[in-house]
């Protein structure tokens, strides 16, 4: 079972779009990843393709996958970017992406991001509490600047996903809390130095059912109703980002089904001429990614059996962070071999080092197995815990490849260290 037609068999191989895998483990080693430059284009266009017709900006939730070369994909096909820190930022203006299509999320802003993003001329500033916007007008002010601001409001609505990614509950750190909403909107729209041109919400992540996204809208389209009986009338709706992808057998929701919907709503409610702004992540990279790695061991034990892997919880976190799911298929299948049942395990000193339960796999030491939808919350999650270098990053394009980052070297990982003087 494969869920990315870019990374199917051919044979007896693996491939990544018109590239045997094994080739790419050949040249640069494991673990590595690779990433499917068709697979990106066709998440953008299935957006583009749903928004035909509308004024709507997709702002790539860049925190999913920040390499400079996946960026600049999206940027080259007109994406805008949800950032979360002064570095995302950084990165954006580093490709020449532009600034008036960027959205800055995150309920920690610090003065220095603010200010940065400020000079950068942002679009908006999507602010979480009370504190955030009273410290935005003032660095606005000193700077001589006017922000401009949505609030992101907490609608209360369960996103039916993993509590660690459900960001929409009463209890979440997120947002401002819709019955408080109106009375903020006031304070801003009151406050030196702020501009209100919208409202957001984000609810979660790996949302694979309407019902949650439409439970929102319809609690915003209510707060703009009043928000308009006082005479604050914003200019964009931001629905953030949340669409789930297919990692072992959820049905994902495509972008269309789900704007289709968004759009009859804001149409029966007037609103038809609101931007429509949407953050999504994970969708535009899940699964245009895979994690490559080699077989070092196989353990065979009374109780369980281990494939121990030279990839590990640093390479790739989901697991052990979100008890993720993800598929694992051999490079070059065994045909002929008997399968057993492996944990697939890295080296690294924790319990909480694994990578996928349960498996029925044929495999020997040495070969090499694609850990399958990795190219969200992947390597941006990476550590060198350990010491271990972060694994090289590759774009396949047809049947040629791209070093998007090279491997760390071990001697990077302690540069600017340094000993007490003795
Ligand atoms: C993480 C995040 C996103 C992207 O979420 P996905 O589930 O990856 O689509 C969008 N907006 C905000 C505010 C986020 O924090």
């Amino acid at each position: 079972m494969t869920v990315a037609p870019q990374f199917a068999y051919r044979g007896n191989e693996l491939y990544a779009e018109d590239v045997p895998l094994s080739r790419l483990a050949q040249e640069f080693g494991t673990p590595l990843y690779v990433y499917s430059r068709r697979a990106l284009r066709e998440a953008w266009a299935a957006y583009r393709t749903a928004a035909e017709g509308r004024n709507v900006l997709v702002c790539y939730g860049m925190k999913a996958n920040s390499n400079l070369g996946v960026l600049n994909e999206f940027k080259n096909l007109g994406a805008g970017f949800d950032i979360v820190s002064g570095g995302e930022l950084a990165r954006v203006l580093a490709i020449g992406g532009d600034p008036g299509k960027i959205v800055f999320s995150g309920v920690g802003k610090q003065a220095a991001e603010m200010q940065a993003a400020l000079r950068a001329g942002v679009k908006c500033f999507n602010v979480e509490s009370e504190a955030e916007l009273q410290r935005l007008s003032q660095v606005a002010q000193a700077e001589g600047r006017v922000a401009a601001v949505s609030l992101r409001v907490n609608p209360d609505v369960d996103a039916q996903t993993h509590p660690y990614i459900s960001t929409g509950l009463k209890q979440n750190k997120f947002g401002i809390a819709i019955d408080i909403a109106p009375r903020v909107y006031r304070q801003a729209a009151a406050l030196p130095g702020i501009e209100v041109v919208g409202a957001d919400c984000h609810i979660g992540s790996q949302i694979t059912e309407t019902g949650p996204y439409l439970d929102a809208l319809d609690k915003l389209l209510v707060l703009i109703a009043s928000l308009a009986e006082q005479g604050i009338h914003i200019k964009h709706l931001d629905l953030g980002g949340g669409l789930g992808i297919r990692y072992k057998d959820e049905t994902p929701l495509p972008p269309k089904a789900l704007l289709d919907q968004v759009f009859d709503r804001l149409d029966a409610q007037g609103l038809g001429h609101l931007q429509l702004v949407l953050e999504p992540g994970r969708s535009m990279v899940g699964n245009a990614g895979v994690l490559l790695t080699r077989v070092e061991y196989l353990k065979h034990g009374e109780a369980r059996n281990f494939a121990i892997v030279d990839a590990a919880m640093n390479d790739l976190l989901r697991p052990t962070l979100y008890d993720a799911w993800h598929g694992v298929e051999p490079v070059q299948p065994r045909d002929g071999d008997p399968a057993q049942t492996y944990d697939i395990v890295g080296p690294i000193c924790e319990s909480g080092d694994w990578l996928a339960r349960d498996r029925r796999l044929a495999i020997r030491q040495g070969d090499l197995l694609a850990i399958m939808s990795a190219g969200a919350y992947g390597f941006v999650m990476s550590s060198q815990y350990n010491t271990r270098p972060r694994a090289a990053e590759i774009m396949v394009d047809g049947d040629r490849y791209h070093v998007l980052r090279p491997r760390e070297t071990v001697e990077s990982l302690y540069a600017g260290e340094s000993a007490l003087p003795w």
